[in-house]
């Protein structure tokens, strides 16, 4: 999506350790104009996929599920919480996801309440790194007896190995704009 790539030219800051700083209109500040057209652009990604509700993850991604949610039916967005320790309540669905950003892994649940045997899932989240948020979420989807329909994300950083991964398992990955390349030293991104 150019209007994704332009922003992230303009606005994004290119840390050491491979991370990308967007927080002025993505994960700190939301740009909710922007979040309303990427999720028709996701929604064009995935036309004529059935879609019964939305699954992310805390923080990050409620404010993209959210806007995403209008262009496809107004369905529930649910997001997995980060909880401090696994709660052995047969009401939840657990696993546990390594953090890029935090380096360390920490619980995550939904109710099953929220997620349920025969659903049709997609998955949304800002930024696709090495896949360990995805994969949780797939964890937690296998485990209520959900499908997941696709995985819809903002920026995957094409030079890490979580979209390549999750596309040889079969999961239909859209990513609005993939960076094949960023440099600390002179902030410059490219894409895909
Ligand atoms: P993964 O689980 O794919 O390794 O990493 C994805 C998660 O880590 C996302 O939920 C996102 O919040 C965070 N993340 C990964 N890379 C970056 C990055 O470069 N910048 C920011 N702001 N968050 C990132």
């Amino acid at each position: 999506m150019r209007e994704l790539e332009e922003r992230i030219r303009r606005d994004g800051v290119v840390r050491d350790g491979g991370v990308l700083k967007v927080d002025s209109f993505l994960n700190h500040q939301c740009d909710v104009a922007l979040f309303d057209r990427m999720g028709a652009e996701w929604a064009t990604l995935f036309k004529g996929k059935r879609v019964d509700r939305i699954l992310t993850i805390e923080s990050s991604g409620i404010g993209l599920a959210c806007c995403a949610a209008r262009h496809f039916g107004d369905v529930p967005v649910v997001f997995a919480k980060k909880a401090q320790s696994i709660n052995l309540d047969d009401d939840l669905l657990t696993t546990t996801v390594y953090s890029f950003t935090k380096r360390r892994e920490f619980p995550v649940i939904v109710s099953r309440r929220f997620l349920h045997q025969g659903d049709h899932v997609l998955l949304v989240d800002d930024f696709l790194a090495n896949g360990r948020a995805m994969e949780g979420l797939i964890e937690l989807c296998d485990k209520a007896g959900a499908t997941v329909e696709g995985i819809a994300i903002a920026i995957e950083k094409g030079f890490q190995d979580g979209g390549g991964r999750l596309r040889r398992r079969g999961y239909d990955v859209r990513s609005l704009a993939i960076v094949t390349r960023m440099d600390a030293g002179t902030g410059t991104v490219e894409f895909a």
